[in-house]
């Protein structure tokens, strides 16, 4: 009976997962050919992408327990999928002090976390010196705290007004406390689609330049994709390949993070035509051709939350993701089920998923080090969340934050 499961998987399809566990690096055009497997083949596609995940990173269901922080939502870029960005004086326009992210990261340490994620809109009275203070700002109280923060976007507009050399601008931004960086803004690497969804974002050259330079003085970064709006295989299997030619060079991202398009409430879906996010079947393959497209050069591989819920997200892990991504906690903690889902999942919420199938689930820091693992459901610790009912000091609707960063450690 299970030969005739696998007489259905077509020979094309065969040959290339075959290929793919025994190590050879899957082309671009088998991975334009994999996105859009179906029926037999997408089961054959998932069963060898989560073989894959086995060999590479074992059983274990990674998470982080972190904070997103949005420090403004004031943006005047304009992107045409983004339902987050603010005109200065509109009446919910925020721009928060180093004192309210302050008390923001003093919540979440006190919640446990490792890291706070830091991203906000792209407001043209904002300084250099004000990207590097908020990094002072939170590490003069939280030394330990590790700050996720600034996208390319950001560190684009940021590194236009200081003026100075790139490197020596991050080396700069370093000195202030800085951590990591989420590799968002990328939505498609593409200047064809770029145009067109995001005109006056960073074109794909400088997004390249900015995450070369950041890996070039030591410092580690996330990487993304923004899929499911007017995007093809072609565009997908092109932008993983420039991920794995970048990680080849400088080894320097921690994880890739595949996202979905959220349609609702922007401009992208409901004025210029694209499709409505993606399918269940789109994201299941994403999880998987990212796992055999990538490796064995980018092993850890996200699946998010807070796009896909959390029951999808339990599929992707079996069909090739090995990491549950952040507690995110940026979201009253009212817990109600409904279409969104939400922006705060517990580390209990976290660990109950993971066993759910049959994993071992572990905390990790940001980059990817294991602090705990936790083996014995019995002898998992107290939680530390606040007694229902309460509220995080936070946006109170669902989606509030910035697109880039919903779902993934930081925020991608
Ligand atoms: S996605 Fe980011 S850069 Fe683009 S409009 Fe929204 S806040 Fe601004």
């Amino acid at each position: 009976m299970l030969e005739r499961l696998n007489a259905n998987v077509s020979p094309e399809i065969a040959r290339i997962l075959d290929g793919a566990l025994s190590g050879r690096e899957v082309t671009t055009d088998e991975a334009i050919s994999l996105l859009r497997v179906q029926g037999a083949d997408f089961h054959a596609l998932t069963q060898a992408a989560d073989l894959a995940r086995q060999d590479d990173c074992g059983d274990d269901i990674s998470f982080v327990v972190n904070r997103n922080m949005n420090f403004t939502n004031v943006c005047y870029v304009g992107c045409s999928f983004c339902g987050f960005s603010r005109h200065r004086d509109d009446p919910d326009a925020y721009d928060h002090s180093f004192e309210k992210l302050r008390a923001k990261t003093r919540e979440a340490v006190a919640r446990g976390a490792t890291e706070v994620c830091i991203q906000g809109g792209i407001d043209p009275h904002k300084t250099h010196e004000h990207y590097r203070n908020i990094l002072k700002a939170i590490k003069s109280e939280f030394p330990d705290i590790h700050i996720h923060a600034y996208s390319p976007e950001e560190l684009d507009f940021a590194h236009k007004k200081s003026g100075m050399e790139l490197h020596d601008f991050l080396r700069w931004m370093r000195e202030g406390g800085w951590g990591t960086v989420p590799g968002t803004a990328a939505e498609i690497l593409d200047d064809s689609i770029r145009k067109v969804i995001s005109p006056r974002k960073l074109r794909r050259d400088r997004w390249v330049e900015i995450i070369r330079a950041v890996h070039a003085i030591g410092m580690r970064s996330t990487s993304t994709l923004m899929y499911g709006h007017i995007e093809n295989e072609s565009h997908v299997a092109n932008h993983l390949a420039l991920l794995r030619d970048i990680q080849k060079d400088t080894g320097g991202f921690t994880e890739f993070v595949p996202l979905g398009f959220i349609h609702e409430k922007n401009t992208l879906f409901n004025h210029m035509g694209a499709r409505a996010g993606s399918s269940m079947l789109e994201d299941i393959r994403m999880v998987a051709v990212a796992r055999l497209f990538l490796r064995p050069f980018i092993t850890n591989i996200q699946v998010s939350w807070v796009k896909m819920g959390p029951k999808l997200a339990q599929h992707g892990l079996m069909a090739g993701a090995n990491d549950f991504g952040g507690t995110l906690m940026e979201e009253s903690i009212s817990r109600e089920s409904g279409a969104d889902f939400g922006e705060n999942l517990p580390p209990e919420e976290i660990r109950r998923l993971v066993r759910e199938i049959g994993r071992v689930p572990v905390e990790r820091n940001t980059t990817y080090t294991i602090l705990r693992r936790f083996d014995d459901p019995e002898k998992d610790p107290e939680s530390k969340e606040p007694e229902r009912g309460a509220e995080l000091s936070g946006p109170a609707r669902f989606r509030t934050g910035h697109p880039a960063a919903r779902g993934t450690t930081a925020v991608a």
